[in-house]
């Protein structure tokens, strides 16, 4: 049957997929700069038979992959991601998605000749970034795709169902006036203070915003010497929201506090949204079922995620707009240790990690199994997918 011998192919290549997670680990790459990540799963596909496409949607890093053996049927991808972050290396433990999808892609490939439809594995980049998925999809790379999938380390859950949020980059900036701070201050106009009124005005609005929405900031340039009255002042925020639309909403609210602030201080504003933006993320529920089943199959019990626990945003989320999408989570350490910490850094490459990307791409490859062999469910997914979608234009 193919579903054992995926389990014990993924077995078989345990020590191969560990060193890579490993290796990569020990050499973090930045956002679009995953170069010997990229080559090495590239090489590995390779071998495997794969035909392999480097340099996907115009980025050196993106690889698409397909898998020789094709016959009527959908056609299931496999997703990784590989970019590190600056200074604290793989703690987001993007090593163990890239060795777990690895790892599914080559076992799916073992069976592949007896069934049916087709296997793609993508490489996508710069998830920390602007989110090389959004790159993809809007380069038509998964306009053939019917369903697409990945997993990602957590702290202490693991399970499906985890919402991702929409996110908008705004950056403000204010020009003034400089002049003598302390002789001649009545003849300036304080950059700085209308950055600050903006701050404040958001943070007086967090009161009457959706909980689950979130809308953070920092001072990109806030005046050069206390003594001059800042002429130029500039902040970056981040917002977020659980639905698109919502996010949008919170977007003008902001706008307005900042042009509330250049009213009161007399500062010229200047308002950019940095596209693009992360869309919020549908997870196909029977597309998660069949994870669930296959996780527990295996032994992987679930953890439920503690209550009140906030979410962050991912490139998956314009993924999951355009085709049925899962992006399971599983644990590789204890909950009190916070992703993007070097704590979860350590995890990644721990005994623990490696048993949890084992584990996905088992899942992983049970998954595209199903979905590839059992019409009924794929029938299921894509309606799902139809009516969330509907819902949400
Ligand atoms: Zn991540
Ligand atoms: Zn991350």
């Amino acid at each position: 049957m193919p579903k054992e011998e995926v389990i014990d192919y993924v077995d078989g290549i345990r020590s191969l997929l560990v060193e890579i997670a490993d290796w990569m680990h020990k050499n973090p790459e930045l956002a679009f700069k995953e170069i010997e990540a990229s080559r090495r799963l590239a090489e590995e596909l390779e071998k495997s038979g794969f035909d392999v496409t480097r340099g996907a949607a115009g980025m050196e890093t993106a690889i698409v992959a397909h898998h020789p053996s094709t016959s009527k049927g959908p056609t299931i991808a496999i997703l990784a991601e590989y970019d590190a972050l600056p200074e604290i290396g793989h703690a987001c433990g993007h090593n163990l998605i890239a060795a777990s999808a690895l790892g599914a892609a080559l076992a799916v490939a073992s069976v592949k000749e007896r069934i049916p439809g087709r296997l793609v594995f993508l490489g996508t980049p710069a998830e920390e970034d602007i989110g090389g998925k959004i790159a993809m999809v809007e380069a038509g790379i998964f306009d053939n795709i019917d369903a697409a999938m990945m997993f990602h380390p957590s702290a202490g859950y693991t399970l499906v169902g985890r919402k991702g949020l929409a996110l908008t980059e705004v950056k403000i900036e204010f020009h003034g006036k400089a002049a003598h701070a302390s002789a001649s201050p009545e003849k300036g106009i304080n950059a700085l203070d209308a950055v600050i009124q903006t701050f404040n005005g958001i943070n007086a609005m967090r009161q009457h915003i959706q909980s689950s929405a979130r809308i953070h900031g920092i001072i990109d340039h806030g005046g050069v010497k206390p003594n001059i009255v800042p002429e130029f002042a500039a902040a970056s925020f981040y917002v977020r929201a659980e639905d698109d639309h919502y996010c949008s909403k919170l977007v003008d609210k902001v706008r307005k506090c900042a042009e509330g602030a250049a009213l009161a201080t007399g500062a010229t504003l200047s308002f950019k949204i940095i596209e693009p933006s992360y869309k919020s993320r549908l997870m196909n529920k029977y597309m998660g079922e069949a994870f669930v089943k296959n996780l527990e199959a295996i032994g992987e019990p679930l953890i439920p995620i503690p209550e009140g626990s906030g979410a962050g945003s991912s490139d998956i989320g314009n993924v999951s707009q355009v085709v049925p999408a899962i992006h399971p989570y599983i644990s590789i350490c204890d909950n009190d240790i916070a992703g993007h910490s070097q704590e979860f850094e350590k995890a990644a490459s721990s005994e623990r990690g490696h048993q949890a990307m084992i584990s996905a791409a088992k899942a992983l490859a049970l998954t595209a199994i199903d979905l590839l062999t059992d019409s009924n469910l794929m029938d299921r997914v894509r309606k799902e997918f139809e009516d969330a979608t509907s819902r949400t234009r």
